[in-house]
């Protein structure tokens, strides 16, 4: 025990990564006793979450000073996003394609019951609408992260209006960022803990039977996923982020492995504000903006995913998709992936969707419902890369926009 502390956070988080899948193998369900240590760190994170990105966003926005630059960072963070996005949809189409998961399987293996029942989808002016809340300590209440995100922006964009008067308000939120700051710090050393909790007992649980009439699927999902991770974020941290790649998927990996195992990119969000900040270098003000948003509309992973799986569903019942539905896909996926909820499993829901807007069947989903859990271990460690790769390129920018003012 004596020497645990010698032993840095990164190194114990790949021991307890390795320990819970040997763990998981080994003992099956008989691992499921280690859960509550799971549902404990989860608890610990969780609730961090609304006083942090509250905070942090309020401070974030009042520092950017004025409109101008407000607009200039808000402007590059969602064309960062959107463009990414497009990019991880397209690859898990090409990928579908060369490796045709959905070719021979077997649709009678699907179960009726594992079809979700919510394929109502709310019309985009009313998803829009509800970004504004009309009760903001409902809002936070209900820890609705994108009524939070829209009062937080407005409330530092009031402090910045009224100026002098308001700096009362913007000290008290200063100081609590601060404070949920160190909780953070506190709660990430329990990290390790929570990896081995959550993920030995998913190993556990799910047997090779269960897996393998999907294994390809699966597989294709996560190469995918290793290709887009590896190729795109490597170009944006060395040329947007002028950061060495290594370094990079290095100072991130902590919030990776965590979004792997808990599988939700909010619930990893204050780790993904750590690591940014310790070991990346994005500054507060951009971490502070980048990451709330990205945890809740950028989504590459969940896109690429419902690109394969919508190739997937027409390779298992024969159908030939046409380029419209193929366009269609694209569409779903990138619109889908922002408006999917950074909790476990939300990206299956968008895939019903999307089948249905392509006319695709939608029993697919029964047949990938069994095994999605492992598909939302590699989209959601995509979907906060992908966020952090964000922080870091904007960080840069934010600088040389600064040293250029700076000189002028
Ligand atoms: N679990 C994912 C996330 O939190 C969303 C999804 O299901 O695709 O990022």
């Amino acid at each position: 025990m004596a020497k645990t502390g010698r032993v840095g956070l990164l190194t114990q988080i790949m021991i307890a990564f390795a320990a819970a899948i040997i763990a998981g193998v080994i003992f099956g369900t008989g691992i499921s006793f280690v859960q509550p240590l799971g549902d404990l760190f989860l608890r610990l994170i969780q609730f961090i979450i609304v006083p942090l990105v509250l905070s942090t966003l309020v401070v974030g926005v009042a520092s950017t000073g004025n409109l101008k630059t407000l607009g200039r960072i808000g402007g590059k963070t969602i064309v960062y996003y959107l463009a990414t996005t497009f990019i991880a949809v397209s690859i898990g189409l090409i990928a579908g394609a060369l490796f045709t998961p959905g070719a021979g399987v077997d649709t009678s293996i699907a179960e009726s019951g594992n079809i979700p029942e919510t394929t109502e989808t709310e019309g985009v002016i009313s998803i829009l609408l509800n970004i504004i809340p009309t009760n903001p300590v409902a809002a936070l209440t209900n820890g609705n992260i994108l009524q939070i995100i829209f009062f937080a922006m407005f409330l530092g964009l009031g402090i910045t209006m009224v100026g002098e008067k308001a700096e009362p308000v913007y000290r008290f939120f200063d100081g609590l960022a601060e404070v949920m700051y160190k909780i953070t710090w506190v709660v990430m050393r329990l990290v390790p803990i929570g990896i081995f909790g959550l993920l030995a007992p998913i190993i556990g649980e799910y047997g090779l039977s269960i897996l393998l009439p999907l294994i390809k699927l699966i597989t294709v999902v996560a190469i995918a996923c290793i290709v887009h991770v590896a190729l795109t974020y490597s170009i944006s941290a060395k040329i947007l982020g002028k950061m060495n790649p290594l370094k990079f998927f290095k100072g991130i990996s902590p919030a990776s492995l965590l979004a792997f195992s808990t599988q939700s990119s909010s619930g990893t969000l204050p780790v993904t504000i750590k690591c940014s900040e310790d070991n990346l270098n994005v500054s507060k003000k951009v971490s502070s903006f980048v990451l709330p948003l990205g945890a809740t509309i950028n989504m590459d992973g969940t896109s690429l995913y419902i690109g394969v799986a919508a190739l997937f569903a027409a390779q298992a019942y024969g159908i030939d998709l046409t380029f419209g539905q193929i366009m269609m896909v694209v569409l779903i996926a990138t619109l889908g992936s922002i408006g999917t909820a950074g909790v476990p499993g939300a990206g299956l829901i968008m895939l019903t969707l999307a089948l249905t807007t392509t006319g695709l069947p939608l029993e697919a989903i029964a047949l990938i419902a069994g095994v999605d859990r492992f598909m939302d271990m590699f989209r959601t460690a995509t979907n906060i890369t992908g966020d952090a790769s964000a922080a870091l390129y904007i960080n840069n920018a934010e600088n040389q926009t600064n040293n250029t003012l700076d000189s002028a």
